[in-house]
């Protein structure tokens, strides 16, 4: 570095200064900066650069996730249900460390991984596709479809609810910070799960253009619940044969919610109805009578259910295909197919930076061609 002039330059050093040791590199890539948020306002910065560059609509938004695996071996983990004596000196590293200080016992006793690491305990034992399971981090983008700048950027263990969780925290920090909420959210079935519909649509006014996560579509000819007609005003399902589904069918003293754990309410048929109905086969053929669970959430689901006929989320799933190519560059280009840190904090540096590489690509490659023209 000492004669390289194209450093020296990129480092505004003249001729005559000093240049930084040849350790300091290495001390910064392990965790110099780990407490200082300074990737975090790297990433805000390139990305302002991008929005000055007029390179962001704020219009549509799409989230997905990408499992990268963690810098830990596959054989170096235990049962996840087997008692670790995390105290042992061999075990004591940054990474168990900050898995054991952000352990919240009753939030994990929930959602105990089938395997766990004792080299990154935050990574998630993951089974891919095709091959042996591994372990890994999710590293979780949020972009803007126009041109495809990342606008946030959150790492989570590689766990499909926390992917998803991980939608809210980067679509509020993103609105916090530069006062800017998406039109639409574009994303696949794992983001249309029912609370999460309810949230982009009740609480943040976003059109969801995301697939309903659906279990109740039937492979056989026998009816779905989809046949079954909702009557708003009476609070109740009408059956193909006209009868009707009601949450209750006697008045009981005290009022009752019946919603389920599962956040849904059951609507039941009346056995007299169907005892005669002559579609009893294809309707519930091995039931005493014919229910519906109705998620509390439905009316979320059936804004989606709306937007999904129509050629604006079309062109939505289309554009989802420009993070896609976020993550395979990502990988294929920029080679993070593996992570070189550990635990969270490792995953966090590691994604933030290369979330703002990316940008910093896309903005060069807008520079060298004069800015966008807006349409
Ligand atoms: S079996 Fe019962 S619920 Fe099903 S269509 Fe007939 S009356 Fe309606």
């Amino acid at each position: 570095m000492r004669r390289d002039l194209a450093y020296r330059w990129f480092c505004r050093l003249s001729l005559e200064d000093e240049v930084p040791n040849y350790s300091t590199f290495s001390k910064n890539r392990h965790g110099r900066f780990r407490d200082s948020d300074l990737f975090r306002w790297l990433f805000n910065e390139v990305l302002r650069r991008c929005m000055d560059a007029g390179l962001v609509k704020g219009e549509g938004f799409a989230v997905d996730a990408s499992i990268i695996k963690a810098d830990a071996s596959r054989q170096r983990g235990v049962s996840g249900d087997e008692p670790v004596d995390w105290s042992e000196p061999a075990l004591s590293t940054r990474a168990v460390r900050e898995y054991l200080e952000g352990l919240d016992e009753e939030a994990l006793a929930e959602t105990l991984p089938k395997r766990l690491s004792l080299t990154d305990p935050q990574a998630r034992w993951t089974a891919a596709p095709a091959g042996p399971a591994f372990y890994a981090y999710s590293t979780n983008y949020l972009i803007d479809t126009e041109h495809g700048v990342i606008m946030d950027v959150e790492p989570t263990p590689a766990h499909r609810t926390a992917e998803v969780q991980s939608t809210k925290t980067m679509i509020d920090r993103f609105e916090a910070q530069f006062d800017i909420k998406p039109e639409r959210l574009i994303g696949d079935t794992a983001y249309g799960i029912a609370p999460m519909l309810a949230w982009i649509v009740e609480e943040k006014d976003i059109e969801p253009h995301v697939p309903v996560w659906d279990k109740t579509e039937r492979k056989n000819d026998s009816f779905s619940s989809n046949g079954f007609h909702w009557n708003e005003e009476a609070e109740e399902y009408r059956c193909p044969a006209g009868n009707p589904l009601r949450s209750e069918w006697r008045a009981f003293k005290n009022e009752r919610s019946h919603v389920t754990k599962a956040n849904t309410i059951i609507f039941r048929s009346r056995q007299t109805d169907c005892a005669t109905c002559p579609m009893k086969a294809k309707c519930y053929p091995n039931t005493a009578f014919r229910k519906i669970a109705r998620s509390v959430h439905e009316a979320a689901r059936n804004v989606a259910r709306r937007i999904a006929a129509t050629l604006a989320y079309q062109r939505s799933r289309h554009e989802r295909k420009k993070v896609e190519m976020l993550f395979a560059h990502l990988k294929r280009i920029l080679k993070l197919d593996r992570l070189r840190r550990r635990g969270m904090s490792g995953a966090t540096d590691e994604f933030t930076l290369a979330a703002a590489v990316q940008n910093l690509r896309r903005l060069a490659k807008f520079s060298s061609q004069g800015p966008p023209v807006m349409g």
